[in-house]
């Protein structure tokens, strides 16, 4: 990429670094083995204070729409890259987010802090897990030296991966400061390396408009169908490979609220769970705005960006469907779901806990057996006829398919998962590592890495928020 795109520079070494944890299936994807990567030379160099001998690390820059307003140039304010390495499995990009101060940093330090970065690590990783598109995190290291946020908190680096962090925000960057050429540089460099098959399409841009499109919507299905929020979906937090990139104030559904706003920061609920689906779409809008000095045909674009309600409405009900267990497809399905979701509502079930516990459920059983077995999902909720009434429908429904009680369970068992990244969760294993106990990040991260499995000894990882928990609150400061 021509020089306009990034500036080179060296990260901003940190005093004492030390090693946190590692993604052994993240390294596995980069040729690296976990354990050599807790040794001093790969600590200094996912730390920034050592540059491999012919990495030529930069920021990128980028611009970008924050909660629906322009917000000019932003770019790689405390993310360098190191480089991209070539794998079996394509090019990967390794980045260092937290290691010093950019170009771009405008008002910010150039860090991050640990607890911010243990969320992002360990999230990622979980997210890979759960089979949801997302960049990937190799480890994260920590440092002595203080980074002042609400409270003084310590520095950190996690080591970020992904075949590209390219936004699209890079591309609006572009677009509003009036340089076609650039854009098209871009354009090409992204369908050239990302999108091969587009490069024979009538127009390229186009084209691309579109699978991007698909790609983003796709993914926010995934992420409505696991409760996941992401909380700043702005768009140079979007993915121009329809990755969730930028864990910052997310947060996984708990007490069901379709209007639940996991970003303390977001007071107006633009990012909320529900809102998510049209923000997704409204971001694409952006993207098209952007590319449209290269596509030269409004209404084509307005055309490629309707197939958002289509992939993600399709991508959703696929979704539901195995969540659910259903095998087939039936028109009144929505009205089932429709129910469920209203049930869950009107008593703020757990998410998770709701969808694992569904795949208990028996048909074959006798009447008189019934209220008893289906107690540990029944107990979820405070109307109970209101619980009756639905599980008679899905009953109803799953009767029609002749469902078999163990086969569906099991099916359905690999697809609702028992453990998901509760804030709690993150928070604990963030205080111990706060004090220099990392046993705990490790662990929940071990856990998190198999959510669809029955984990005897780690059933506690899979209960309901305690008590305190409810004063949680993630806000952007990180
Ligand atoms: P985010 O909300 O984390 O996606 O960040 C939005 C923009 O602010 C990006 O350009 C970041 O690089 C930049 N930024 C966030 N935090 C910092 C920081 N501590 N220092 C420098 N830039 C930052
Ligand atoms: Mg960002």
């Amino acid at each position: 990429m021509p020089p306009a795109f990034y500036t080179h520079l060296r990260p901003t070494p940190l005093p004492a670094p030390h090693f946190v944890a590692a993604s052994a299936s993240a390294a596995a994807l980069v040729g690296l083995d976990a354990a050599d990567l807790a040794k001093d030379d790969f600590v200094a160099v996912f730390t920034g204070n050592q540059v491999p001998p012919r990495a030529k690390p930069l920021a990128a820059v980028y611009s970008g729409h924050q909660f629906g307003h322009w917000a000019g140039q932003l770019g790689d304010g405390r993310a360098i890259l190191l480089g991209e390495l070539a794998t079996p499995n394509g090019p990967m990009e390794l980045q260092l987010k937290g290691a010093g101060m950019t170009p771009y940093s405008r008002m910010g330090d150039g860090r991050a802090v640990l607890r911010s970065s243990i969320r992002e690590f360990v999230c990622s990783e979980a997210m890979a897990a759960l089979g949801i598109p997302t960049t990937r995190a190799l480890m994260v290291t920590g440092s002595t030296k203080n980074v002042i946020r609400e409270t003084v908190e310590t520095a950190a680096v996690v080591t970020r991966m992904a075949p590209s962090f390219v936004r699209f925000g890079s591309f609006e960057h572009w677009r509003y400061n009036d340089k076609p050429d650039e854009l098209r540089v871009l354009a090409d460099y992204v369908i050239q390396n990302f999108y091969p098959e587009l490069a024979g399409a009538q127009s390229p841009y186009l084209a691309l408009l579109e699978e991007v499109t698909r790609r983003t919507a796709r993914m926010i299905a995934h992420w409505q169908a696991v409760g996941f929020m992401h909380g700043v979906m702005n768009t140079d937090n979007m993915s121009i490979l329809g990755l969730t990139l930028d864990y910052g104030p997310f947060g996984f559904m708990e007490a069901f609220d379709v209007d639940h706003i996991c970003n303390h920061t977001d007071q107006g609920g633009r990012y909320s769970y529900a809102n998510q689906v049209p923000v997704g779409h409204w971001n694409c809008y952006a993207l098209a705005n952007a590319l449209l000095p290269l596509i030269q045909d409004a209404e084509a674009a307005q055309t490629a960006l309707e197939v958002y309600v289509d992939a993600y409405g399709e991508k959703f009900d696929e979704l539901l469907h195995a969540k659910l267990g259903l095998a087939t497809a039936r028109d009144d399905d929505k009205a089932l779901f429709d129910a469920m979701f209203k049930l869950m509502q009107e008593n703020h079930v757990d998410f998770t806990l709701f969808f694992r516990r569904l795949s208990g459920l028996r048909l074959q059983v006798p009447d008189a057996d019934r209220e008893r077995s289906d107690m540990p999902l029944r107990d979820l909720f405070l109307d109970r006829p209101g619980f009756d009434a639905w599980a008679a429908q899905y009953r109803e429904r799953l009767r029609l398919e002749a469902s078999d009680d163990a086969a569906r369970g099991e099916v359905m068992n690999k697809v609702n998962p028992k453990y998901i990244l509760r804030n709690y969760l993150a928070q604990v294993a963030i205080e111990k590592a706060q004090n220099g106990d990392f046993t705990e990040v490790n662990r929940l991260l071990a856990v998190l890495e198999r959510p669809f499995d029955e984990q005897p000894g780690n059933e506690s990882y899979a209960a309901l928020p305690p008590d305190w928990a409810s004063h949680l609150e993630v806000s952007c400061s990180s």
